[in-house]
C-alpha cells in the first residue's frame, strides 16, 4: 500500500442489483480500474475531499455471478456501504431490491444492520425521456422510507447524471456511521 494511504479513510463500498441495471456503467465513468481474479469482482477507487478528509472509495463490482450463483463473503466482508440499484424502466429489477439488501445484511453482518448505510439509486433515467419508466420516483422513495430512511438518487450512467451526488452521499453517510 502507498505510504501516501495512512493519511486517507479507505471505505469499501459495495454495488449490489440484477444483472442489467448498469451497475458496472455506473463504476466506469471516472474510476480507476483493478481487476481481481481471484475473487471474481472488480473494485475501482475514487478520491474524494470530504471537509478535511481525504477519502479513497474502493467500490467493488460483480464480474456478472450476481445472475447466477452467490457472491461470496470476500465481496462483502467489511463493506461501509452498500449502493443497491435498479432500473427504472424494469419492474422486476426493483422487486428483488428487497432481496439483495436482506442479503447483504445476512451476509455482512454488519454490528448494527439498523444504522447500516445503504443509498438506491434508480437507473437509466435517460430512456425514451421517461416515458417507458415503470417505477415512479414516489414508489422508491416509499420503499426507502420503509427501510429506514435511504437515501435516493435517480441516475443515468448513460448521461453521467447524478453519479457524483450518489457516491459523494455514499461516503459521506459511511464516514458518518463509523
Ligand atoms: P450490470 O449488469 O448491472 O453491470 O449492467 P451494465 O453496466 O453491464 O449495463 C447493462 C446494459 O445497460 C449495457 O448495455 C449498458 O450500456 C446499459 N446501461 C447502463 N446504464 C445505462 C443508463 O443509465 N442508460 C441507458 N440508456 N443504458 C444504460
Ligand atoms: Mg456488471
Amino acid at each position: 500500500m502507498d505510504f501516501s494511504m495512512k493519511r486517507r479513510t479507505l471505505l469499501k463500498v459495495i454495488v449490489l442489483g440484477d444483472s442489467g441495471v448498469g451497475k458496472t456503467s455506473l463504476m466506469n465513468q471516472k474510476f480507476n480500474q483493478q481487476y481481481k481474479p481471484t475473487i471474481g469482482a472488480d473494485f475501482m477507487t475514487k478520491e474524494l475531499q470530504i471537509d478535511d478528509k481525504l477519502v479513497t472509495l474502493q467500490i467493488w463490482d460483480t464480474a456478472g455471478q450476481e445472475r447466477f450463483q452467490s457472491l461470496g463473503s470476500a465481496f462483502y466482508r467489511g463493506a461501509d456501504c452498500c449502493i443497491l440499484v435498479y432500473d427504472v424502466n424494469v419492474a422486476r429489477t426493483f422487486d428483488t431490491l428487497h432481496n439483495w439488501h436482506e442479503e447483504f445484511l445476512k451476509q455482512a453482518d454488519p454490528t448494527d444492520p439498523d444504522t447500516f448505510p445503504f443509498v438506491l439509486l434508480g437507473n437509466k433515467v435517460d430512456i425514451d425521456g421517461g416515458h417507458s419508466r415503470m417505477i415512479s420516483e414516489n414508489r422508491a422513495r416509499e420503499w426507502c422510507a420503509s427501510k429506514g430512511n435511504i437515501p435516493y438518487f435517480e441516475t443515468s450512467a448513460k448521461e453521467n447524471y447524478n453519479i457524483e451526488e450518489a457516491f459523494l452521499c455514499a461516503a459521506e453517510n459511511s464516514l458518518a456511521n463509523e
